[in-house]
């Protein structure tokens, strides 16, 4: 893990100017926030510094303006939606940097919050400038990072000022590289990923990452399909892509060499139709797939079968659903895994963390999410960590 200070670190703040960079890119409807769940989860961190008596300052990006100002992608937008989660009145300040923002942290009193305007309004933001985060930095005492959604891109807000002002990882960031840590990092052995969704070439890096982690591979949902076909099954008109049977059969060479044990399914869900519930219905071996079917979930002994792996193991880390799980019945091997895994994780014998953006539905969909060790929301940035890579604005915070 990362050797990086939190807010424990921090001496006294009171007065000084704390530059937070947080995650409010919300999606938005007729207005306002439609979904609040990102600012809940940074309050926290501006909280406690609020209460400590900083002057805080929000940095977010906003939807894709590219580098200059766009009306409906300002962050005066999303103010409101701030407010109503800290239960506090919050000053919106349409500038990043320069004598606008001086001015305003002049007015602000000890304990206030502002939220600047979208960073990614200014070129400088995603070039990583250095000319503009020293502008931005000129106004602040210490940077506080709590977006780990954004910690994949080497942006300004993102990794720039951290090398400039004295750098903390503010509580949502704290919580999630832990969580990180303990399911990858130094996790406890033996670790099980399920790793599921539609492709397989989406994930490539992530399968050859993991290969090389973990002791139980076990692979869904239509990139199970191309594993098997790369194995000589027969998958019908299932979700499949023929064109990477040799990286597939590469990735379980390099699993077979690594120690690593793959799971895929023996028996399967399949229908002649893609729609909810349909009349050609049937479970099968995966060696009896017709060539008019597809497989569209992980079957009941399989599901069994590796719910029996997961009281083997110690540790989970969960990217993508194991069948098209929109689409009941298709949502029964995602589900059933889920909850063993939820049982596991509570009686205290399985560390779980899971990430995705359709396997936190998912999750959600199966009531489990609450009770998994830790659930990500970052889509990319959580993907990449599966994949091994060093996050930018993570590695900036290192000490
Ligand atoms: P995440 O967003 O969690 O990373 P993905 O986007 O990779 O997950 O994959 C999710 C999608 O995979 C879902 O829309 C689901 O319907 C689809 N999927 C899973 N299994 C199958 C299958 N057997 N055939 C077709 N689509 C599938
Ligand atoms: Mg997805």
């Amino acid at each position: 893990m990362p050797n990086f200070r939190t807010l424990d670190d921090l001496g006294d703040v009171s007065g000084k100017v704390a530059l937070v960079r947080v995650d409010l890119n919300v999606p938005m409807d007729e207005g306002s926030v439609a979904d609040d769940t990102r600012i809940r989860a940074v309050a926290p961190t501006i909280l406690e510094l609020a209460d400590a008596g900083a002057k805080v300052l929000l940095l977010a990006h906003f939807g894709r303006p590219k580098g200059q100002r766009s009306s409906t992608e300002s962050l005066s937008l999303v103010q409101g939606g701030v407010e109503d989660v800290l239960g506090r009145e919050v000053m919106f300040i349409p500038e990043v940097a320069g004598p606008i923002v001086e001015q305003a942290i002049g007015i602000l009193r000890a304990g206030d919050i502002g939220v600047l305007e979208n960073t990614r309004f200014w070129p400088g933001e995603e070039k990583n400038d250095p000319e503009f985060a020293k502008a931005v930095a000129a106004n602040g005492d210490f940077y506080v990072n709590d977006a780990f959604s954004a910690a994949h891109r080497a942006h300004a807000s993102t990794e720039g000022l951290a090398h400039l002002l004295p750098a903390y990882a503010g509580r949502a960031m704290e919580k999630e590289l832990k969580a990180l840590d303990a399911a990858l990092g130094n996790p406890q052995t033996p670790v099980a990923a399920v790793v599921g969704g539609a492709k397989v070439s989406t994930k490539l890096a992530v399968l050859e990452h993991l290969v090389t982690k973990v002791q139980h591979l076990i692979i869904g949902g239509g990139m199970a399909n191309t594993f098997l076909a790369a194995r000589g099954v027969n998958v019908g008109k299932s979700l499949c892509e023929h064109d990477l049977a040799a990286t597939a059969e590469a990735i379980l060479d390099a699993a077979d060499r690594a120690g690593c044990t793959v799971h895929l399914p023996y028996d399967v869900v399949v229908a002649k139709e893609f729609a909810a519930n349909p009349p050609s219905l049937r479970t099968c071996n995966v060696h009896e797939v017709a060539e008019d079917e597809m497989i569209l979930d992980v079957g009941p002994q399989a599901v069994e079968a590796l719910g029996d792996v997961l009281k083997t193991c110690r540790t989970l880390v969960w990217n993508g659903p194991l069948g098209a799980f929109e689409t009941p019945p298709f949502d029964t091997a995602t589900v059933a895994l889920a909850q063993t895994a939820a049982a596991l994780t509570k009686e205290g014998s399985l560390v779980s963390v899971a990430g995705g953006g359709d396997t936190v539905a998912a999750l959600n969909h199966a009531g489990v999410a609450a009770d998994f060790t830790y659930v990500s929301t970052a889509g990319g940035a959580f993907l990449e960590w599966m994949e091994g890579k060093e996050l930018p604005g993570v590695a900036a915070l290192n000490i």
